[in-house]
């Protein structure tokens, strides 16, 4: 019987974890930048599964997002979230009525177009609380105007 370090809390989530690494350290292939000091990989605090290391945050980012919310990367592309406070959360309301019911309350990442670059996902930019993963070529979903109004009145 093996002894767990840490016991899972329950529920998969999208979690990193990072490093910085000795100089000299020998980096496996799944790094893609062996001489860069930083090291991440996927950590998830539910089951305790860990993701391969690498040395950019948006690899490990989606490594976690694989591991916990396998068909992320079929959810919808919002607009790029606004600043504003009011608009900001009209787009969550966009957001939550064009994702699957609960997948924000499990911290669930949005998808978000980013039409001018800027790639690195946000922590705490997705309704729920989860990562904002930049996407960058393909167009922003328009929600469905019915389950936007579903979502607001229902
Ligand atoms: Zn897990």
């Amino acid at each position: 019987m093996s002894v767990q370090a840490e016991p899972p809390s329950g529920e998969c989530r999208a979690s990193i974890t990072s490093w910085r690494v000795e100089a000299g350290e020998q980096a496996p292939p799944t790094v893609s930048r062996p001489g860069y000091r930083i090291r991440l990989r996927a950590r998830c605090p539910g089951c305790g599964h860990e993701g391969p290391l690498r040395s950019e945050e948006e690899e490990a980012v989606e490594d976690a997002c694989d591991h916990a919310f396998p068909d992320w990367r079929d959810m919808p592309v919002m607009e790029p979230r606004p600043y504003e406070d009011a608009r900001r959360e009209r787009w969550y309301a966009a957001a939550r009525a064009v994702y699957p019911r609960g997948w924000f309350e499990r911290e669930g990442p949005v998808r978000e177009y980013r039409p001018h670059g800027g790639m690195r996902p946000l922590l705490g930019a997705a309704p729920g609380g989860g990562y904002s993963v930049g996407v960058a070529c393909e167009p922003p979903a328009s929600p469905p105007a019915p389950a936007l109004q579903q979502s607001l009145f229902g």
